[in-house]
């Protein structure tokens, strides 16, 4: 099963995508996530990548399209995978498109959290990761998965936060990219959203985000 994720930060994403790789039992590639351990790493990828994360602009496209296409290619996404965080933009749908169409490959689902950005932004700024699981929810601000004190409520892990997720230029600029219908990460969607319509093969899920992690996850289970 090849599938897509689409979401505002903040939106619960890479908590719904975390149950999709278990139903599916896919690699779940957050290119986000590369990026981090890249740059806790030390290596030249994350140094490059390091000033543009930061400020909460993407990452070029030089970088990150080879750098997802390469991660495709590889052994354990030959029976399926699950892209979170990419394509982030117009382009990066075109060449990933491309891409698919060279290998052959199908993408079969493409699910995409509706949330408003407001709600967003408190969302992104409330949450706490896990060390051991950057997936275990953990967020201050909502009651269902407060943290459990300092710790993770999941695992009892250490909570550290994102800088980029405290940073309110950093948030706004994020957002700004997701939102824009024109050229970025909603129109890489909607991209999709109308090769969905016009073939018919792929199918394209929304979700209300606004309610609780696991309101979103039975509706998610319902339409796939
Ligand atoms: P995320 O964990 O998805 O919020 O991603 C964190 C940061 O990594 C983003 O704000 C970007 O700076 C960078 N990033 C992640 N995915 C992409 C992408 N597809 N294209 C460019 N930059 C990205």
């Amino acid at each position: 099963m090849n599938i897509l994720f689409f979401g505002p930060n903040g939106s619960g994403k890479g908590t719904q995508g975390a149950i999709l790789k278990d139903k599916y039992n896919t690699p779940h590639i957050e290119s986000g996530a590369i990026f981090r351990d890249n740059i806790s790493n030390g290596t030249e990828l994350g140094a490059k990548a390091k000033g543009y994360i930061d400020k909460g602009d993407l990452v070029p496209d030089e970088i990150t399209i080879p750098m997802i296409l390469d991660r495709l290619k590889k052994e354990d996404c030959k029976d399926g995978w699950l892209l979170d965080g990419f394509p982030r933009n117009k382009n990066q749908a075109i060449k990933l498109d491309e891409a698919l169409k060279e290998a052959d490959m199908a993408l079969d689902i493409v699910v995409e959290i509706l949330l408003d950005r407001e709600i967003a932004k408190n969302r992104i700024m409330g949450r706490r990761l896990c060390v051991n699981d950057n997936n275990h929810p953990n967020n201050i601000f909502i009651d269902v998965i407060k943290p459990d004190g300092d710790k993770c409520r999941v695992c009892g892990g250490d909570l550290k936060t994102r800088a980029d997720d405290q940073d309110e230029d950093a948030i706004s600029k994020r957002h700004a990219i997701y939102y824009n219908t024109e050229e970025g990460t909603l129109a890489s969607a909607y991209y999709f959203k109308d090769l969905a319509e016009k073939k018919g093969n792929i199918k394209y899920i929304t979700l209300d985000g606004e309610p609780s992690v696991k309101a979103v996850t039975e509706e998610l289970i319902s339409k796939l």
